[in-house]
């Protein structure tokens, strides 16, 4: 199990009784923690008193692969000096808990050993000015850690150190390359590698051919018994859905070998496939796996880092495009979609396994499954290269039903309205270089992207209800000033 290493600071000063005391009462913070949050082990690392052994509980949690994140509390006292090499040599997410063994001060009681002996007001403040100067992005975390609203905070956190775990280790398979003259799908993959640990490479769409060929007619009658039993077969042409379920199988095969966490492919390079993959892609999709169309191999790890983000929470998460807009005055909603490739983890209804044409691409009729979407508050995501920097558009959105059945649309489909505004957010989104492809969830926040976003150094711009565009002009060339002087 991945594990939160929990290092707690103090000093010699006190003398050993006190220190005995912070390590106990260190370790019943932990047990709590540790109780009451799942998926994970928080356990208790050192109590740090000088310069060496802040190195040391560093490195230690620097140095263990199963260590995902730490959560340093300063009991007492702790002179920051003391952290200086120990920080810089940490390299896990870290957050800064200002929390106290107590919740009430005893009023009746209360000396100066107490004070001396509970002071995160005042050591957190030492801790705090020493990760500032060393530029050290982290979060802090006040209150009682014992209340509920600190516990779901540091879930959060959790759950965004988890997902930089993955990003650390992310492997990406790009089938083919990058669509032809496209832009915004495109990227530095050397700068990828760099900054979050993503390792994208190529691979000719032959290789997957060659497991699809290997495919045995006993696999895919297993395959299509599930797809009977879980989505609703409606269609005649049960050839085209035994072509995707061979897909599926050699997808599935080709990635868990080579541990993939994502994947991406072009229906410019589908030498040897007689379908472009659809049903297949979907099915991968809620696997977790990332996904991005047209080579887009960005939203393909962010789709796998926000899915392991999402991990264990309610609602949906998954690659989406921009698709069309109803621009009724006042009702404006973004109708989204893709080709064919849409998360089944977005289905509202049962999905429908449908076989028809595809006008782009000059392949044969593909089989995908066909869903209404979900509803609900989310966020869209998408990542753009900007040369001299990643960033990360995030916008909230509202997911809506949609208004009236589309009985020709052929394809699975959400709607979401825009914030502030439809003619606000669509503008916003273009002016910041926003994509056409995005992650949508209605399991994350803009708190958990923007944390993300810190922990990671990557710039963000939000846009959400309080957006006023002009405002939001000035913070892109404020931001493209910046750029400039780092
Ligand atoms: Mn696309």
């Amino acid at each position: 199990m991945k594990k939160v290493y929990f290092i707690t600071g103090s000093q010699d000063l006190y003398g050993e009784e006190v220190l005995k005391q912070v390590a106990n009462d260190s370790r019943e913070i932990c047990k709590y923690l540790d109780e009451k949050i799942d998926g994970v082990e928080i356990s208790y690392c050192a109590t740090v008193r000088d310069d060496a052994s802040c190195v040391e509980a560093c490195l230690k949690a620097s140095n263990d692969k199963d260590c995902i994140a730490v959560i340093t509390w300063m009991h007492t006292f702790s002179p920051a000096k003391m952290w200086t090499k120990g920080l810089q040599l940490l390299t896990k997410p870290l957050l800064h808990l200002h929390t106290q063994a107590n919740e009430k001060l005893p009023y009746d009681t209360i000396d100066m050993d107490f004070m001396n002996l509970n002071q995160t007001a005042h050591g957190g403040r030492e801790y705090g000015f020493m990760c500032t100067r060393l530029g050290i992005k982290r979060e802090v975390i006040v209150g009682y850690y014992r209340h509920t609203e600190t516990i779901e905070k540091i879930k959060k956190f959790i759950d965004v150190a988890r997902a930089i775990d993955l990003s650390k280790n992310l492997n990406v398979a790009m089938f083919g390359s990058n669509m032809r003259e496209v832009s915004v799908t495109d990227g530095d993959r050397v700068e990828s590698r760099i900054k979050y640990g993503w390792n994208v490479n190529y691979y000719g769409i032959g290789d997957l051919v060659d497991l699809v060929n290997k495919v045995t007619e006993s696999e895919v009658d297993a395959k299509m018994d599930e797809y009977r039993k879980e989505y609703i077969m409606n269609t005649d042409n049960i050839d085209a859905v035994r072509e995707q379920a061979k897909y599926e199988i050699a997808l599935d095969k080709f990635l868990s070998d080579g541990k993939f966490n994502a994947f991406t492919d072009t229906f410019q390079d589908l030498h040897g496939l007689k379908q472009l993959p659809g049903l297949a892609v979907q099915r991968m999709m809620a696997k977790r796996i990332g996904f991005g169309a047209e080579g887009d191999y960005k939203t393909a790890a962010l789709g796998a880092i926000l899915a392991e983000m999402a991990k264990g929470r309610d609602g949906s998460t998954g690659f989406m495009e921009d698709y069309t807009y109803d621009f009724t005055k006042g009702e404006e909603v973004v109708l989204g979609s893709h080709m064919l490739e849409v998360s089944p983890d977005f289905a509202s209804t049962q999905p429908k396994i449908e076989v028809h044409p595809l006008g782009i691409g000059g392949k044969s009729d593909p089989a995908r499954l066909v869903f209404d979407g979900v509803a609900g508050d989310g966020v869209a995501v998408c990542m753009i290269d900007l040369g001299n920097r990643f960033r990360i558009i995030c916008a909230k959105i509202e997911l809506v039903k949609q208004p009236e059945p589309m009985p020709k649309l052929p394809v699975a489909r959400i709607m979401w309205k825009l914030k502030p505004d439809h003619a606000t957010g669509a503008a916003a989104w273009i002016y910041a270089g926003g994509a056409h492809h995005a992650v949508v969830s209605t399991a994350l926040t803009v708190d958990d992207i923007r944390m993300f976003a810190k922990l990671t150094d990557t710039e963000l711009v939000v846009i959400d209800e309080n957006t006023d565009i002009a405002k939001f002009q000035t913070e892109l060339e404020m931001l493209d000033l910046v750029s400039r002087l780092k």
